[in-house]
């Protein structure tokens, strides 16, 4: 910043300087004992006391009677946590190149040594761009003047919590004003959803890549299953497809999931309706695919997972062939009611029917038996190791199948 310093004052011709300032620097260039304090009023004086107190307001302005001064050393020298009675910031909010930017700044004064004027530094505090789809260029945080606490509402605070959360504000406000016909028809909702405004400008960026969604709160579905769906503009279209041609009771029952889910979503959760998915296309009977999606979310999550969708389908469409879908809905009914305890041995057995090439040889070989997890495992895990070692005779692989083949060994 230009600014005009006279023995008195200090003209700061275009923007107000935020903090008030001592420079305890200068009296070791002119090696007398006093501050030259720079009040944020434009007010420059000196005073007496060697070591003010940041705290202790020891330091008054004659012209405007602030006592909050700053200590421009304590904020150059490299230390974690650092205190302040207060400390303001500016903002710049713009867009350029199609990209939404928001910026938190302050200016720092310091002693220009060979003539000993005063100059400011523009010290930037965060910055956070944003692109027409949602994408963040650039991000930066001055972490080592964020960590610092100020004291607001009576705690003390971290700057970086405030300056986030008005970073965000401005973002949220440019996107809005940015494509406001599309903001102005999605703020209902966006106000139903009650997330904080850092939550917000996550969601309005999510809305950003979909252009087509109309709906803000599939921000809380799993991306790897939204990528997948060829519609998805509301919560009902995007459901409407995992429950195509289903009776109305699997389509509640789907429907009432996914709300549930949503209304007490918030930051990471994502809903992954993979389990609805499978059990709504794999059963035919309306009653199976209801009792099966009646099972909470929490749960079938555990056991059916987007990431693992190949895997999965390959193993259902084994037990289709062999099995009735009743046993098949029983067999995974009580699998899932056993939580956790089953998940290890779920995991392996996907894991090896996943295996490139194996399904066919599973669909080749398989025969049918009593059907629960163990017996299950036991009876993929004959075919995979020689399947596993014939494909690869390595032998670090093949401790691993041996260990595989022994871990199971014993339990139920
Ligand atoms: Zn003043």
């Amino acid at each position: 910043m230009q600014a005009i310093v006279t023995s008195k004052r200090v003209y700061y011709p275009n923007e107000p300087l935020e903090n008030s300032w001592f420079l305890p620097n200068i009296h070791e260039i002119d090696s007398k004992e006093s501050l030259i304090c720079l009040c944020k009023c434009g007010r420059v004086f000196e005073a007496k006391s060697m070591h003010a107190d940041i705290l202790g307001e020891t330091i008054v302005c004659p012209d405007c009677g602030n006592k909050t001064f700053l200590d421009t050393q304590t904020f150059i020298t490299p230390k974690h946590f650092k205190y302040f009675k207060r400390f303001d910031w500016s903002y710049e909010v713009y867009t350029k190149d199609g990209c939404l930017h928001s910026t938190a700044f302050f200016y720092m004064p310091h002693v220009n040594g060979s003539d000993l004027s005063i100059q400011f530094d523009k010290e930037i505090l965060c910055d956070l761009s944003v692109d027409c789809r949602g994408k963040i260029v650039s991000a930066y945080q001055n972490t080592k003047m964020l960590d610092s606490k100020i004291l607001h509402d009576e705690n003390f605070i971290t700057i970086g919590s405030l300056v986030a959360e008005s970073i965000a504000k401005n973002i949220a406000f440019l996107i809005h004003s940015t494509y406001k016909k599309r903001f102005d028809a999605l703020s209902p909702t966006l106000d139903a959803m009650d997330t904080d405004v850092i939550e917000r400008v996550e969601v309005m960026r999510f809305l950003l890549q979909y252009p087509d969604i109309k709906d803000p709160r599939l921000f809380y579905f799993n991306r790897a299953f939204l990528d997948m769906l060829p519609r998805k503009s509301d919560l009902k279209n995007t459901l409407d497809q995992i429950s195509a041609n289903k009776p109305k009771s699997v389509r509640r029952q789907v429907y009432k999931n996914a709300e549930n889910f949503i209304k007490k979503a918030r930051h990471k959760n994502r809903y992954d309706p993979l389990a609805d998915v499978l059990f709504c296309s794999y059963f035919k009977d309306a009653n199976l695919a209801v009792s099966l999606c009646g099972v909470p979310h929490k749960i079938k999550s555990l056991f059916f997972a987007m990431d693992n969708k190949t895997s999965i389908e390959k193993l259902f469409d084994l037990l289709f062939a062999h099995y009735e879908p009743v046993r098949i809905k029983n067999f995974l009914l009580m699998m899932i009611q056993e939580g956790t305890a089953k998940l290890r041995m779920w995991n392996d057995t996907i894991e090896m029917v996943g295996k490139q090439g194996f399904d066919e040889v599973l669909q080749a070989n398989y025969t049918p038996h009593q059907l629960n997890l163990h017996n299950l495992h036991e009876r993929i895990l004959d075919f995979y190791i020689p399947f596993y070692e014939e494909a690869d005779a390595n032998e670090f692989e093949y401790a691993e199948t041996q260990k595989r083949s022994q871990k199971y060994s014993g339990s139920n």
